[in-house]
């Protein structure tokens, strides 16, 4: 029996009602806690001597109780203890609050390892509630979980450490024995035992190589087989070109780029055995919505409905406006579909749908309910495709029998990662933007600067243009104190220099319609300059916006920088973008300086990728692939490997049926089922 059928609720110490805290972390079986990795390790060993200890900063100190424990009641009841420890340069105090048990665990005279924040107070240094344990277990390493209020670290070690023990003997490895030899990768039992309780660190980082290893491979072949599977000789044939009359009807001349995109997607969708599955890659401003009205167009002229749908209500209604706009006398009826329409709204709007009375459909997740039922759709697009994940894309394909899927993506990624992610779709890649666009001027300055650049704010406001400062934070006490937050940093503006002024706020902890109240006054410029988080970074369309200011920018990763800076810069005047930080770290200068220089996307993504890696490159995960437990693509020496591998497996057996692989079959379905949900 394997050990994913095994409840929970097998382990020790382990209940119905610690079972669903355990759940709550995705825990559910004796497996999922021995592939539920620890976020970090405690290392004993590393000892600082107390005169070194740096105030705020973590540290182990390896010291004496220098004297008996002191037992005293505060008001309101709370029990403190102090004692005094010391070793050869110095004391520091410790303090605990209602805990019982300090006096009996810690002996006067003896020596201890104490790890916790040293502090100042009145009376010297200190240490708040420090954690501890006998010297002599100075080299243990103690592996550190991620957590749910009711469970804490000691209840998941010894979870771990049960669910070990139940391993069989001799372990079969999901890992054929080719692709161990080649890559030198440890045994899957031995990575187990050391992911969790390594001898030593270098012992957690083979076993962590070889689990990020088996993880990239498992998702390389299971987007592959993706890939494999859409192939089918399925597709519906549209046989006959009508968008050269589309564009004809545009108020301007495609790009070349944009003529490429249509022409590529116009051949996928007459001539392929299987429908088309395209993502079309292209920066902010490349015109990616002209391309989709285009091949909407196309679609419906061969006689099916088509459906666009986008990550956020704004969006779907700009797009809606646009077609409206572009769709002009055509005869065509575009349908608007959101969750914020009233319940009759929407009924009317899905009974217009499912008739065929409806030929293009713009809407947000809304299209994916399943009360939304087409009559024959043709063509289903996702724009900003990276907010959505693998399974919403293909629930949008499966409203209609095998539809040609489009996505669309502003967000440019190296070839090497676009390899995984995208491994299942053709690409297309607009690198072009249309002319006339003047560059939008960037500049790099420090706070105190900042009230300069206000004044400059101010000053294009006065000319009737728009402007939008991003701060890093809500609200105050989320982070850093030195991060600005949203809400006091418009307080402060609207009190102060912009008084006459009016500010708006925008973030993601407002509800949808507010969110959306707000990006309407700011489209409409009753808002004249807008504080917000980076919620304003998907696709936004304001033509009258000229400044983006940034606080804190070095917090952002290039790729979010680059994405705010092309919410400016899209209407005849000049725009300009302002990045305020002072900060003193290594790479800051370089990463903003590089902003001021380019405006190219895919250099800016380079650039991102190789100073910050990947992890923080895709921001929270918005890539839509399945949720990894321990790989992150950061390292892309075993990314490599991995699509090495995927390719020597699938030449061996294409469909993987080879009984040697069945183990691995069994992990891409694993893999792949939670991908359903994990976005937001
Ligand atoms: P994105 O690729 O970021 O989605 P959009 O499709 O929103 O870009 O296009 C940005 C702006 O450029 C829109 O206002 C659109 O009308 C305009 N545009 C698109 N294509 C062209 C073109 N070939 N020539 C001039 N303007 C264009
Ligand atoms: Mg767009």
């Amino acid at each position: 029996m394997s050990l994913y059928e095994i409840p929970i609720t097998k382990l020790s110490g382990i209940g119905e009602k610690r079972a669903a805290l355990f759940r709550k972390l995705g825990i559910e079986t004796v497996g999922n806690m021995i592939s539920f990795y620890p976020r970090d390790y405690e290392c004993w060993s590393d000892v600082t001597p107390i005169a070194d200890a740096v105030p705020g900063e973590r540290c182990v100190v390896r010291a004496r109780v220098a004297t008996p424990v002191n037992q005293t009641r505060l008001p309101g009841g709370r029990l403190m203890c102090k004692l005094r420890i010391g070793d050869d340069t110095g004391f520091l105090n410790l303090v605990y609050f209602n805990n019982r048990y300090i006096s009996s665990m810690l002996r006067f005279g003896e020596e201890y390892l104490f790890m916790g924040k040293v502090a100042y107070d009145r009376y010297g240094r200190q240490m708040v509630s420090p954690e501890h344990r006998v010297a002599a277990d100075a080299d243990a390493i103690t592996p550190i979980y991620n957590l749910t209020a009711g469970l804490n670290n000691h209840i998941m070690v010894r979870a771990a450490k049960e669910a070990l023990s139940m391993l069989p003997d001799v372990l079969r490895d999901p890992l054929p024995y080719d692709i161990l030899n080649r890559y030198q990768l440890c045994p899957l039992s031995y990575a187990l035992q050391n992911i969790h309780f390594p001898s030593d660190m270098q012992a957690m980082e083979k076993a962590r190589h070889r689990l990020v290893f088996e993880e990239l491979l498992t998702l390389n072949l299971g987007m592959r087989m993706m890939k494999s599977r859409s192939q089918e000789d399925t597709a519906i044939h549209m046989p006959t070109d009508f968008t050269p009359e589309f564009v004809e009807r545009l108020p301007f001349t495609l790009t070349g780029a944009q003529q490429r995109a249509v022409s590529e997607c116009v051949a996928d969708m007459r001539d392929k055995p299987s429908p088309m599955n395209r993502l079309i890659q292209g920066d902010v401003g490349s015109g990616k919505t002209a391309v989709c009205a285009a091949l909407c167009y196309h679609t419906v002229k061969n006689g099916f409905q088509a459906a666009f749908m986008a990550p956020t209500e704004i969006l779907a209604q700009q797009h809606f406006e646009n077609f409206e706009k572009m769709f002009a006398d055509t005869g065509m009826h575009i349908e608007l579909l959101t969750g914020s329409m009233t319940a009759a709204e929407k009924r009317h709007a899905r009974e217009r749908i499912e008739s065929g009375e409806s030929d293009i459909v713009i809407g947000t997740h809304a299209l994916l309910s399943e009360s939304t039922v087409f009559r024959s759709l043709g063509c289903a697009i996702t724009d900003e495709q990276h907010r959505f994940g693998v399974a919403q894309r293909a629930r949008l394909a499966s409203k209609g029998d095998h539809p040609h899927v489009l996505v669309l993506s502003a967000t440019p990624i190296p070839r090497t990662l676009g390899l995984i992610i995208y491994g299942d779709l053709d690409i297309t890649v607009i690198d072009e933007l249309p002319p006339g666009r003047t560059p939008i001027e960037t500049y790099f300055i420090g706070t105190d600067k900042r009230d300069r650049a206000l004044g400059f704010v101010k000053k294009q406001v006065d000319e009737g243009r728009q402007a939008y400062i991003v701060c890093p934070l809500v609200e105050e006490g989320e982070g850093d104190l030195e991060l600005q937050n949203a809400n006091d940093y418009a307080a402060e503006l609207m009190l102060g220099v912009f008084k006459d002024y009016p500010v708006g706020i925008l973030h993601g902890k407002m509800k949808a319609k507010e969110k959306e109240k707000v990006m309407a006054q700011f489209a409409s410029g009753e808002i004249a300059i807008l504080v917000s988080t980076t919620v304003v970074e998907v696709g936004v369309d304001v033509k009258n916006a000229t400044v983006m200011m940034v606080e804190n920018a070095d917090r952002f990763g290039l790729s979010t920088l680059h994405q705010l800076r092309g919410r400016v810069g899209r209407g005849k005047h000049k725009s300009y973008c302002i990045l305020v930080s002072d900060h003193k770290g290594e790479n800051t200068e370089q990463r903003l300086t590089t902003m001021c220089r380019t405006e190219n996307g895919f250099e800016i993504a380079d650039m991102d990728l190789k100073m910050r890696g990947p992890g923080d490159f895709f921001g929270n995960r918005q890539h839509g692939l399945p949720q990894l437990s321990i790989a992150d693509f950061s390292d892309t020496e075993t990314l490599a490997q991995s699509q090495e591998a995927a390719e020597f497996l699938l030449k061996i057996s294409p469909d993987l049926s080879d009984d040697a692989m069945r183990l691995l079959r069994a992990k891409i379905k694993q893999l792949f089922r939670t991908t359903e949900n994990t976005m937001n």
